[in-house]
């Protein structure tokens, strides 16, 4: 999506360890017109999939799915993090290792949320070694869902996360994919 690359090449920071910082207009400031172009190209991209609930994980993963979720006039859930002990079973959860925390986190959502036999769009906001969009198909897979597709803000595509996944079969769109970012200079997959 040109608006969204244009936007990052001139906002977005290149930190050490490969991580792009967003937080002006994507991650902790929102700007909510791009945000909303965002989700109808999302919504364009999706048009042949039945999709009854778009799926992410919090915090950062929210407003994007959010947006897409309304567009696609359906419920958005999140998944939490720091699961609360599973004792009784009411939760589905899976590991998932934090690119930007470096530890690994167990994500959950309450069994009330998601349902055998629905279709889940699943949503986050970066795409990197793709284990956020693991660890999410993976609770559509215990809940019995049907994964509709992945869709992401900004994939790193370099870190190769979004091709493994499209090589398993999975439907994965991203709407800005860095291709490189070698002493901070930003390019893009065409
Ligand atoms: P993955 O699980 O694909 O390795 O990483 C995706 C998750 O890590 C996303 O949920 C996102 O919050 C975070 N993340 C990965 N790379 C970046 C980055 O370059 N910048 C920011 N702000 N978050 C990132």
């Amino acid at each position: 999506m040109k608006a969204l690359e244009e936007k990052i090449l001139s906002e977005a920071e290149v930190l050490p360890g490969d991580v792009l910082k967003v937080g002006s207009f994507l991650n902790q400031q929102i700007d909510t017109v791009i945000l909303k172009q965002m989700a109808e190209e999302v919504k364009r991209l999706f048009a042949g999939e039945k999709v009854d609930k778009v799926l992410t994980v919090e915090a950062s993963g929210i407003a994007f799915a959010t947006a897409v979720a309304l567009e696609l006039k359906v419920p958005m859930v999140f998944a939490k993090k720091h699961a609360s002990a599973n004792v009784s079973g009411e939760q589905y959860s899976a590991p998932v290792y934090s690119f930007t925390h470096k530890k690994t986190y167990e994500i959950a959502v309450s069994k009330a949320y998601l349902s055998a036999g629905e279709r889940v769009l699943i949503a986050d906001d970066f795409l990197a070694n793709g284990n956020a969009l693991k660890g999410l198909i993976s609770i559509v897979k215990e809940a019995g869902g049907i994964v509709a597709g992945c869709c992401t803000e900004i994939e790193k595509g370099f870190q190769g996360g979004g091709d493994a996944l499209r090589a398993e079969g999975y439907k994965v769109e991203s709407l800005a994919i860095v291709e490189s970012m070698e002493n901070g200079i930003l390019k893009f997959r065409p």
